[in-house]
């Protein structure tokens, strides 16, 4: 079986259905996350499933006995994420699974991205596992932007301090359907694609994109990285977080998700979904 960890989130239960669309029989499937009351919708459809936490070792053996494939979807609890995924590698490898599809990040292993160190790490854990890999580094979902429609709308203003930088976003659906495409073709044994929107867009394209979808004036607005901050924690954030999202814009404004690189549209043989469409589905 293909063993789907991260099913509960909204990338992995678009794994789980694209790998179906792809062909894949739901009972060789088995979704895996903590909450079981959200594992129960997709057993609805026909996939088999397992309660796992990364970091409860002995719940990873469990769920990883007699799979074949682990799609291993990185974690959401950062700074922990090391420790969590080597877990999950050290269970697929005791349970001797002949592959692992891992979800990493852009240039992981050498980019300044913040985000960037849990997924080089865990690339070269898997490196030195001996199993066959294939790296899926996902750049930004287009479903990122979600909250910034009705929030611009509102207000009038995009505000970033993301300067001239572009972000070739691509749909979660998209991303999902790579690992499928990898799973039900030839020749992706320890490759590793980096995996990005056909377009980079730049800010005032998304202010566009958020004014044709709302009706409603919005203009993008750059301010500086200082001011940002101030902006973020006069808002409430407290000051960890307002830090991490002004990195990041930092990281966009050096243009590290900006790369178009046309590998998740060759994977699945398709453009990717405009920014848009995306935007529309993702508030829908
Ligand atoms: P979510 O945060 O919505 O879902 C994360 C998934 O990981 C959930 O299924 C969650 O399970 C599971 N998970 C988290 N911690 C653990 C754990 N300790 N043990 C077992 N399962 C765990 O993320 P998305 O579906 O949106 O995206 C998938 C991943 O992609 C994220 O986890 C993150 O690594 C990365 N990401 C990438 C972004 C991008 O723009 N490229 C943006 C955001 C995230 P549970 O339901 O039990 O919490």
């Amino acid at each position: 079986p293909i063993v789907v960890t991260g099913a509960t989130g909204p990338l992995g239960r678009h794994i789980v259905v694209a790998l179906i669309a792809r062909g894949v029989s739901a009972a060789n499937i088995v979704a895996v996350g903590r909450n079981a009351d959200k594992l129960a919708t997709l057993a609805d459809a026909g996939v088999r499933t397992s309660v796992a936490d990364y970091s409860d070792r002995t719940s990873l053996d469990a769920a990883f006995a007699g799979a074949g494939t682990l799609v291993l979807v990185s974690g959401s609890e950062v700074g922990q994420r090391v420790q969590q995924h080597t877990n999950a590698i050290d269970a697929a490898v005791a349970a001797g699974v002949s592959r692992i599809v891992y979800t990493s990040a852009p240039a992981a292993t050498t980019s300044t991205l913040v985000l960037a160190p849990e997924h080089k790490a865990t690339e070269e854990y898997l490196a030195q596992s001996g199993v066959t890999t294939t790296i899926l580094r996902n750049s930004w979902y287009t479903e990122n932007y979600a909250a910034d429609v009705a929030r611009s709308a509102e207000s009038g203003v995009l505000l970033s301090s993301t300067g001239e930088g572009r972000v070739a976003s691509a749909s979660r659906a998209d991303y999902a359907d790579a690992v499928a495409a990898v799973l039900t073709s030839e020749g992706h044994e320890n490759a590793v694609y980096e995996l990005s929107g056909d377009v980079a867009w730049a800010y005032t394209d998304l202010a566009a994109a958020i004014a044709e979808i709302t009706g409603k004036p919005v203009e993008w607005k750059n301010v500086s990285p200082e001011e940002h901050a101030a902006v973020l924690t006069g808002a409430g954030l407290d000051e960890g977080t307002a830090g991490f999202v002004v990195a990041l814009d930092g990281n966009i404004r050096d243009g590290l998700l900006g790369v178009t690189t046309g590998d998740l549209s060759r994977l699945i043989g398709r453009p990717t979904t405009p920014l848009v469409e995306g935007l529309r589905a993702a508030i829908a």
